[in-house]
């Protein structure tokens, strides 16, 4: 299937007085038209720094410090700040948390699709409306040509991550990068727009980026699985793979950490400690302070993130069952 976005030994620093950090460390993953990649891990991990990089959103003093980053057949990563302002929006939309923070309380959500649209198509303003009641109505929202001219206040919480949907939607992106976006959201409402987001990659065969910290969600909408840890990919593979069977212990962690449907009781395995802070990452697997399969080569060396094609780990348990076969 057709490669929209390749991202390929990505590495961001961040040059601070006490030294070099690094955020993230040798990224490489690869997201398919129409596919939803889940991006998933503890707040720390590098998820958002992975969006950000993408975008050209790093926070300073931070940069890419190696890799590519291709969209389509097009090198992203070094592109000047013209050339990455006609990606944002157009083939790259974004979604964040909280819809709040993407819409103006002081225009109606007609005015934020109608102009959004008319940035990136050249439509005249009529058009532009008629336009932004179809991604209204597409998105969900009911009666869309009355409520085009409602405030974002006067819609629900779910509403209004449909409406930002929609305004991701506009320019008819190739992908969308949607960092947490259920997660200031009840959890029945959640459900929609999980929904909502498989119907428009079946629909539009747009691909998403879903960062979330939430397996849940992840074993529900996606298609593939990243797991990252403290800057680096820990596991990669399909959802079968990744969230039906694990490999790396972190994610093993994880899975673990998903309630389970039909058992009143949520199934909680904690994983002992929190993710280290980049200024104190621990020599060896990064992880293994927290592992309960630590061995002595753990603390001394990183593991390789190794596999077949379709499902990575990095982990040394594996690498020896590599070696052995
Ligand atoms: Fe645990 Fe070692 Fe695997 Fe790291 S490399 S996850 S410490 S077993
Ligand atoms: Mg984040």
């Amino acid at each position: 299937s057709e490669t929209i976005l390749s991202v390929e030994n990505l590495r961001v620093e961040f040059e601070t007085r006490r030294g070099t950090l690094v955020a993230l460390d040798d990224i490489s993953f690869s997201i398919a038209k129409g596919e939803v990649l889940g991006v998933v891990g503890e707040s720390g991990a590098g998820k958002s720094m992975t969006g950000a990089a993408i975008m050209h959103l790093i926070p300073r003093p931070g940069r890419i410090a190696g890799g590519r980053i291709l969209l389509g057949d097009q090198r992203i990563d070094n592109l000047d700040r013209t050339g990455i302002e006609a990606i944002r929006g157009r083939r790259i939309g974004m979604i964040f948390q909280d819809p709040l923070t993407s819409l103006n309380p002081l225009m109606t959500v007609g005015d934020h699709l109608t102009e959004t649209i008319r940035v990136h198509l050249p439509l005249n303003r009529r058009q532009a409306r008629a336009r932004a009641i179809e991604l209204l109505e597409e998105v969900g929202i009911p009666d869309p040509a009355v409520r085009i001219d409602s405030y974002p206040h006067e819609f629900s919480g779910g509403q209004r991550q449909r409406v930002v949907i929609a305004l991701a939607l506009c320019a008819e992106p190739e992908l969308v990068i949607a960092d947490e976006p259920t997660t200031a959201l009840d959890v029945s409402v959640q459900a929609q727009i999980i929904k909502l987001i498989r119907k428009l990659c079946s629909t539009r065969g747009t691909a998403f980026m879903l960062i979330t910290h939430d397996m849940g969600m992840i074993a529900e909408t996606a298609d593939r699985v990243a797991v990252m840890y403290a800057g680096k990919v820990a596991e990669i593979g399909t959802v079968s793979q990744v969230v039906g069977a694990p490999r790396h212990p972190y994610a093993q962690g994880l899975m673990g950490a998903i309630p389970s449907l039909d058992n009143e009781e949520p199934r909680l395995r904690q994983i002992p400690g929190s993710m280290p802070s980049l200024t104190a990452l621990p020599g060896g697997c990064s992880f293994h302070p927290r592992c309960e399969r630590a061995m002595d080569i753990c603390r001394q060396r990183a593991p390789a993130l190794l596999g077949a094609i379709d499902h990575k780990v990095a982990c040394h348990l594996y690498e020896r069952e590599e070696v052995a076969a």
